[in-house]
Parts: C-alpha cells; sequence; structure tokens
C-alpha cells in the first residue's frame, strides 16, 4: 500500500542519512586535521555534537523511568518473572561468551611483549577490591533518597591514593603514551576521580538504582487492578511523550554524529606515534570484538529464533551508529527504542522490559575488551598468569562490565577491579589510554548490538505468554 511505501522510504531516508553522516564526517575530520585547530576552535566546530549528546542524555532519565514502569505494568507477575529470567540467561551467557573471546585472541595473537625488568615497577593509582565494588553495586540498587538518586550517585570513600608517583616509562613500550606520559595520567586522574565512585550511574544518576525502583513499582502498579489504572495511564502517556521526542531528535541525529565524528578525527593524536605493540592491541581488540558482534552474537540469535539476524541489525543501523558516535550506550538508548519498536517491530513490553536493564547492566564489549587489556598488561610486564589468575580476570572483567556505567570510557576505569584482583599495576591503565577512545567507540557499539538483540531473542521465547496475555487483555492479537 501507500503507507507501505512511505514508511519504507521514510525508514531508507534514516539509513542513508546516518550513513552518509558517518561519510561526511570521516572525510571532513580528515580533511580539517592538517590545520592543526586549537582547543577551543575543537570545541566550538564539535558543537553540533556536543548538543546531540545533551539532547539524548535529556530524554534517558524519563525514558528509562517510564518504559520500566510501564513495561513491567504491562505483564502479569509470571510472564515478567520468566522474560526477566531469559533477559538475564541471556546476559550472562554473552557476556561470559565475550570474555572468553576476549582472553583467547589476546593470548594467540600475544600483543604485549615486556622484559624482565619492568616486573617490580613501583606506584599504585587506587585500590578498588572487587568486595568492594560489588558492595557498591548493591548499595547503589537502593537509593535511599528517590529525587536525589535523579541527579546524583552513591559515593563510596575507595582507597585513594595520589598521583605523584611518576610511571616508568618502558622502553620497549613504543607508543603515544610514552610522549604523553604527564597527560595520560591527568586523563586518568579526571576519570577515575569522576568515575570510579560510581558503580551503575549514567552521568551523575544512579540508573542502576532508578531501574530496580521502577521495576518494583511497574510490578506493584500491574498488580493493583482499577486502583493503579491512574498510574499506569499517566507512565503510559509520558512513555509516548518521550517516544515523541525522541522521534524528534532521530532527525537532527545524523547532523550529530557526523559533527561528533569529524570533531573527534580532528582532535585525536597523531596516528604514527601510535606504535608497536599499542597498535597491536588496538587490532587485537578490534578482532574480539568483530568475532563477538559478527559471528557470535548474530549466530546466537539465528539459532534461537530462526530468523535472519542481519534484517534485525539492518533495522539497527542507527541506533549502531549513535553508538559509535557517542561513546554511551545509555545515550544511545532513546534510538535504540526506536529502532527495535519502528524497524524490527519488537514488542513494546519486551524492549520496556528489557532495554533499560540492558543499558545499564549487559555490556558484552566492556567484557571483552576488560579480559583482553587485563592480559595484555600482564604480557607488557611480564607477568606469568597462571590459570587460577585468569579465571579470577574472567570474573572480575564480568563484574566490572555489570558495573560500568554507559557512558564513555567507563569501562576503562572499572578495569581498576580487574588488575587489582590479580596484583597488576594500575597505573599501567595509563599505557592504553592513548587508544581508549576509539575502542570506547567499539566496545560500545559491541554493548548496543548484544542489548538489541538480547530483546529480540526475548521476545522470540515469551512469545507464547506475550499472546496469552493478549488473549487475557482482550487485546486483537496478531498473528505471525
Ligand atoms: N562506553 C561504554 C558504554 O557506554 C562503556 C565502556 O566504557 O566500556 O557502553
Amino acid at each position: 500500500t501507500k503507507e507501505d511505501v512511505k514508511s519504507y522510504l521514510f525508514r531508507n531516508a534514516f539509513v542513508l542519512l546516518t550513513v552518509t553522516a558517518v561519510i561526511v564526517g570521516t572525510i571532513l575530520g580528515f580533511t580539517l586535521r592538517p590545520y592543526k585547530m586549537s582547543y577551543r576552535e575543537i570545541k566550538y566546530f564539535s558543537f553540533p555534537g556536543e548538543l546531540l549528546m545533551r539532547m539524548l542524555q535529556m530524554l534517558v532519565l524519563p525514558l528509562i523511568i517510564s518504559s520500566l514502569v510501564t513495561g513491567m505494568a504491562a505483564l502479569d507477575s509470571k510472564a515478567s518473572g520468566k522474560m526477566g529470567m531469559r533477559a538475564v540467561v541471556y546476559y550472562m551467557t554473552t557476556t561470559v561468551i565475550a570474555v572468553v573471546i576476549g582472553i583467547i585472541v589476546v593470548i594467540i595473537i600475544h600483543p604485549g611483549k615486556g622484559t624482565k625488568e619492568n616486573m617490580h615497577r613501583e606506584g599504585n593509582i587506587v585500590r578498588v577490591t572487587a568486595a568492594d565494588a560489588f558492595l557498591d553495586l548493591i548499595r547503589n540498587m537502593f537509593p535511599p533518597n528517590l529525587v536525589e538518586a535523579c541527579f546524583k550517585q552513591f559515593k563510596t570513600n575507595y582507597e585513594k591514593r595520589s598521583f605523584k608517583v611518576p610511571i616508568q616509562s618502558n622502553e620497549t613500550f613504543v607508543g603515544a603514551v610514552i610522549n604523553n606520559v604527564s597527560e595520560a595520567m591527568e586523563t586518568l586522574t579526571r576519570i577515575t576521580e569522576e568515575l570510579v565512585p560510581v558503580a551503575g550511574s549514567v552521568n551523575g544518576i544512579n540508573a542502576l538504582g532508578l531501574v530496580v525502583f521502577s521495576m518494583c513499582f511497574g510490578f506493584v502498579i500491574g498488580n493493583m487492578k482499577e486502583q493503579g489504572q491512574a498510574l499506569k495511564e499517566f507512565f503510559d502517556s509520558l512513555n509516548e511523550a518521550i517516544m515523541r521526542l525522541v522521534a524528534v531528535i532521530m532527525w537532527y541525529a545524523p547532523v550529530g554524529i557526523l559533527f561528533l565524528i569529524a570533531g573527534k578525527i580532528v582532535e585525536m593524536e597523531d596516528m604514527g606515534v601510535i606504535g608497536g605493540q599499542l597498535a597491536m592491541y588496538t587490532v587485537t581488540v578490534i578482532v574480539g570484538l568483530l568475532i563477538h558482534a559478527v559471528i557470535v552474537l548474530p549466530l546466537l540469535y539465528f539459532l534461537v529464533t530462526r530468523k535472519n539476524p542481519w534484517v534485525f541489525i539492518g533495522g539497527l543501523l542507527q541506533a549502531l551508529v549513535t553508538a559509535l558516535g557517542t561513546s554511551s550506550s545509555s545515550a544511545t538508548l532513546p534510538i535504540t527504542f526506536k529502532c527495535l519498536e519502528e524497524n524490527n517491530g519488537v514488542d513494546k513490553r519486551v524492549t520496556r522490559f528489557v532495554l533499560p536493564v540492558g543499558a545499564t547492566i549487559n555490556m558484552d564489549g566492556t567484557a571483552l575488551y576488560e579480559a583482553l587489556a587485563a592480559i595484555f598488561i600482564a604480557q607488557v610486564n611480564n607477568f606469568e598468569l597462571n590459570f587460577g589468575q585468569i579465571i579470577t580476570i574472567s570474573i572480575t572483567a564480568t563484574a566490572a562490565s555489570i558495573g560500568a556505567a554507559g557512558i564513555p570510557q567507563a569501562g576503562l576505569v572499572t578495569m581498576v577491579i580487574v588488575l587489582t584482583s590479580v596484583g597488576l599495576p594500575t597505573d599501567d591503565i595509563t599505557l592504553i589510554v592513548a587508544v581508549d577512545w576509539f575502542l570506547d567507540r567499539l566496545r560500545t557499539t559491541t554493548n548496543v548490538l548484544g542489548d538489541s538483540l538480547g530483546a529480540g531473542i526475548v521476545e522470540h521465547l515469551s512469545r507464547h505468554e506475550l499472546k496469552n496475555r493478549d488473549v487475557e487483555m482482550g487485546n486483537s492479537v496478531i498473528e505471525e
């Protein structure tokens, strides 16, 4: 019909615009690079991109709350219990697979080559034990003050040491880091101070706490029958309104993405100085992420649903590119919702329920990267890891990915937990800071892909409950 044709064109206009944005952004970035813009000029230049970030972040808070409340309220307790179980099993399985892939590729490719002398380097940055971080995660699930949770997260006093200890430059380690040790340390100080104490938070919001509260609240409303009706309608209509705002922002997204990408290319370090081991490390991370995102996840989707994963992934294109542009799975969340619901027709009861949770705790790309990077740092230090230590790394990398917030470079910081768990020097994070902005974009894209395919898989597995619920509620049932 005419409507179909219109919506087809509409959808492809987005795909076209998005792809164009990436290409034009890249070309523009490389064209302007030789002009060596000043910091201020780069800031001005990237302004349209910064605006996109801010607009998306603006919607995240009301979106998480309204979608979870309505998502839970729309399901009966049996259905939500089963769906929740399926989502958790999917998250755990894929995260563990990701960690294993990370470990295998870094052991096979072996990008880090150290010399014995590097073994006893002095200096530690922060000591965050896995137990501290774990307790923090649980604490954050129960914010004592809901209003405060919307703009402030719980802070712990980790045992923090000063950054005074200068990093010993590792002679075999050829990289931008060596030239820029102090700059790298500064970046690390900044992100550590901002982020380490923030388990499960999103740009200052205690997302995990709000997720838990909204789920419980929605669950209760769903069981209240008529008495809960007013609240249910309120959150339903709030959710609808937010999604309409997302639709508006989506038109601006290609412009924002163009400038985010171009701005970053103008700003980035000269690739020439990123030599040797760091380059190999980058390649290793890319290989690992590709195996997970291009082979494992689509295969899993196919095995479970028997549908073509590439059609599904095609519908996600704008979300994936937004993840690439923003380095933040939470900022991408509004777009992920749109893509899944509108392009892929995933049931809203599923997306509303699983997406906010997925964006907060399910990070395959981050898990893969944390395990891989920790082992790389061990290799650089010529630190032989035994099997037990590799298992410890897998467990802490999984935990660190759950604890990492969906914001830029959060994974770099939660890596402190992984390194501490096996006694590796945490100040060696500075070795990989130079390339992290780039790897962060790739792992964020993998994270968003994992969340989205998860929603498709959970929907497929829950189709009977969803249909029964439709019959019960007298909704018209659409046969597949
Ligand atoms: N930036 C990532 C995300 O938002 C988290 C990370 O740093 O790994 O998903």
